[in-house]
């Protein structure tokens, strides 16, 4: 029988074969590690009912491990040139679909509702092209898809600051929009030296579930979005110069701030790292009260 398509040596004869002009633009690093792929179907808690999105499937080695513990894969690639090659190296599973999209253009919940039956458990379990790891988990995570569970590998960077709490370097607008929606996780890391080709960097997989709704909720989520992302955008500044830089600087706006500040119980002079996600809700709600 066939090797698996992401053993080390099957991949590289793959890129062979086709004579593969793997694209690092395009954030081409194919993982070769069977073991670590193992390990992303049990973090994913993958079963025979689930349907599955997976974004960029390069030359099919995690589609394939997902292929056989799931009931359905749809998956968004957008390299035409792996297109015909996906077709290949995936012949023998009737389960797969490609699609050969931007996922960042796709219009999820149509081509969902287009290929998968319904009333299924819906999870995400991606290798993510690093150099839009961000926008890709804002789209999955403002589509208003339910997904049962993400489970995505990114730079360990970059999982390190959706997993950080309050008071830490890596803790920022990202932590909180992520950890609003979602209880994340950093289930492993993963070393470079598990890709073909390398990457400069290492990588971590993060598990995300949906979590409880927060309890008082933000007034409106968009306008919480944007205080948040505001009040991190001057990062070595205090917390009151980031809301005058929102709300600016008219004396009667200032009055209107510190009357906030001093009803919510929060110093002028902190820095928004330090600063929970209850305690950004009761302010962007206090603050709308107060008419700003
Ligand atoms: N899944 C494979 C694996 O684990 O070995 C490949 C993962 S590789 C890190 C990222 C993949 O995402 C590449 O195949 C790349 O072509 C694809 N990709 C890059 N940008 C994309 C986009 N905007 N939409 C869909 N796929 C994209």
């Amino acid at each position: 029988s066939t090797p698996l398509i992401a053993s080390p040596a099957r991949t590289q004869a793959i890129i062979n074969r086709y004579g593969l002009n793997v694209k690092k633009s395009l954030g081409q690093n194919f993982l070769t590690d069977i073991n670590i792929l193992e390990h992303i179907v049990q973090a994913a808690e993958l079963s025979e009912t689930d349907n599955v999105i997976e974004i960029g499937p390069g030359i099919g080695g995690l589609t394939e491990f997902l292929a056989q513990n799931s009931h359905h894969v749809l998956a968004f690639e957008i390299d035409e040139q792996l297109v015909p090659i996906l077709g290949e190296t995936l012949s023998q599973y009737d389960n797969i679909t490609v699609l050969n999209q931007d996922i960042l253009k796709a219009n999820l919940p149509k081509v969902i509702n287009e290929n998968f039956e319904p009333n299924r458990p819906l999870k995400l379990v991606a290798n993510l092209p690093y150099y839009i790891t961000t926008p890709i988990l804002m789209n999955v995570l403002q589509s208003g898809i339910h997904f049962d569970s993400i489970t995505v590998m990114m730079q360990k960077e970059v999982a390190d600051r959706l997993v950080a709490v309050p008071g830490t370097k890596a803790y920022g607008s990202l932590s909180i929009e992520v950890q609003y929606q979602t209880d994340a996780q950093v289930a492993f890391s993963v070393p470079r030296t598990a890709f073909i080709p390398q990457p400069n960097v290492d990588s971590a997989i993060v598990t995300m579930k949906k979590r409880e709704p927060f309890n008082p909720a933000p007034f409106d989520e968009r306008a919480f979005s944007k205080f948040v992302k505001g009040s991190f955008m001057h990062r070595r500044k205090s917390f009151w110069n980031n809301l005058c830089a929102i709300f600016g600087k008219d004396p009667d706006v200032k009055d209107r701030i510190t009357n906030v500040l001093t009803k919510v119980k929060i110093s002028p002079q902190i820095r928004a790292e330090k600063l929970t996600i209850e305690q950004f809700i009761e302010l962007v709600n206090a603050l709308h009260v107060e008419g700003l």
